[in-house]
């Protein structure tokens, strides 16, 4: 099956959608453009409300009952600077005038679902019911995915459209996450006259950082400090710091053994330097891992080959949206979607991996889909 893509409608999507500007939590203009969209292709679509933000979630009616649900899920946020986005056009290559992001993270997947779901309808393909779920917030937490209304979903499978990479290739594994805060409280003094009488926080936070050493820990593990904060006078024994951080890891019982560590390395400190020194863990989001033999996978593969497209695997140290849709209960997979120089002024897209990825979508949904019935 060769999908006809309509490339210049794929294009002028994209650009569109690029010049809404949309950080964080202000995404209701996109929410209102796909909204619109999906809902001119057939779609029944509605707003979640969460508060704090918002989620569009949308269906397309199955047109053979027979084949499954299928979800596809991208992001309406950008990271920052969004605001009037100038899209500039060379040849097949569409970026920023340089004083902005594109936001091609993630409105690449978005124009590309669109295309997909109308290349669907305007042929009349049989398909499943394809649900399409467009988070808020992202980029600051992953903070829609983890308020979506899993009730409104009834798909068991989801494609998430929010790699890098080439276009065929897809994330099966992505590390649990959790953050950090020491908080190290010392006791002051006057460091020319009586040190003795201080405790010093900076003396103590330092200890850890030895005793605790970052960057690739083991084979699925990574740490990072990345923000130390206190101290004052260069004459006073400083009583306060705070020191954040993160670990990373692809297997929870080796996190849970490096918080631990973490918390081993806080208390030979506090003895040491006599301060008192109180550790936060705050898990972020959980990882998630999809055999190679997943018939999520072998959807993927087909369809690629049936597209003349190269399939790779891999695993990334990064989280999205599927880390918290997986961990629901719908297998997840993070497919690349032609997005480039991510979260950079010099971000870009090419209208030609755009095409590619809209055509993939249609050869999953319509063509190799009983792979995975269920
Ligand atoms: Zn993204």
């Amino acid at each position: 099956m060769k999908p006809n893509i309509n490339r210049e409608r794929l294009a002028d999507c994209f650009t569109a959608l690029a010049h809404i500007s949309s950080p964080s939590f202000a995404e209701d203009a996109v929410f209102a453009y796909v909204r619109s969209a999906l809902e001119a292709l057939g779609c029944e679509a509605e707003l979640q409300d969460y508060g704090r933000g918002k989620n569009l979630i949308a269906y397309l009616p199955a047109t053979d009952p027979a084949l499954p649900a299928l979800a596809l899920a991208a992001h309406a946020d950008t990271v920052e600077p969004c605001a009037q986005v100038r899209v500039i056009r060379d040849g097949d290559r569409l970026s920023s005038d340089g004083t902005t992001i594109l936001g091609g993270d993630d409105k690449a997947a978005i124009a590309e679902i669109i295309e997909a779901l109308a290349v669907i309808t305007e042929n009349h393909l049989p398909h499943g019911r394809i649900e399409v779920i467009v988070t808020s917030a992202e980029e600051v937490g992953l903070v829609g995915a983890k308020h979506l209304d899993m009730a409104r979903i009834q798909a068991a499978y989801c494609l998430v459209l929010d790699s890098s990479g080439e276009i065929g290739s897809t994330a099966t594994a992505s590390p649990y996450h959790t953050e950090f805060v020491i908080e190290f409280c010392g006791k002051k003094a006057h460091a020319g006259i009586e040190p003795e009488k201080g405790a010093s926080a900076i003396a103590a936070q330092a200890q850890v950082i030895h005793d605790f050493p970052t960057g690739r820990l083991d084979a699925h593990s990574v740490a990072n400090f990345g923000s130390v904060k206190g101290g004052g006078a260069n004459n006073i024994v400083p009583d306060h710091v705070v020191l954040t951080g993160e670990i990373r890891s692809h297997d929870k019982k080796l996190l849970d053994e490096h918080c631990a560590r973490l918390l081993e390395a806080c208390r030979i400190s506090e003895e040491k330097f006599k301060t008192k020194n109180i550790l936060t863990v705050t898990p972020e989001y959980d990882g998630f891992s999809v055999a190679p033999d997943h018939p999520l996978i072998a959807v993927v593969r087909a369809a690629a080959e049936a597209c003349g497209l190269p399939f790779s695997a891999f695993v990334t140290g990064g989280g999205s949206d599927a880390n918290i849709i997986s961990a629901r209960g719908v297998s997840c997979l993070n497919l690349a979607c032609g997005m480039h120089a991510v979260h950079t002024n010099e971000e870009y897209v090419l209208i030609s991996e755009m095409e590619k990825m809209s055509a993939l979508l249609v050869s999953i949904l319509c063509g190799k889909i009983a792979l995975i019935k269920s």
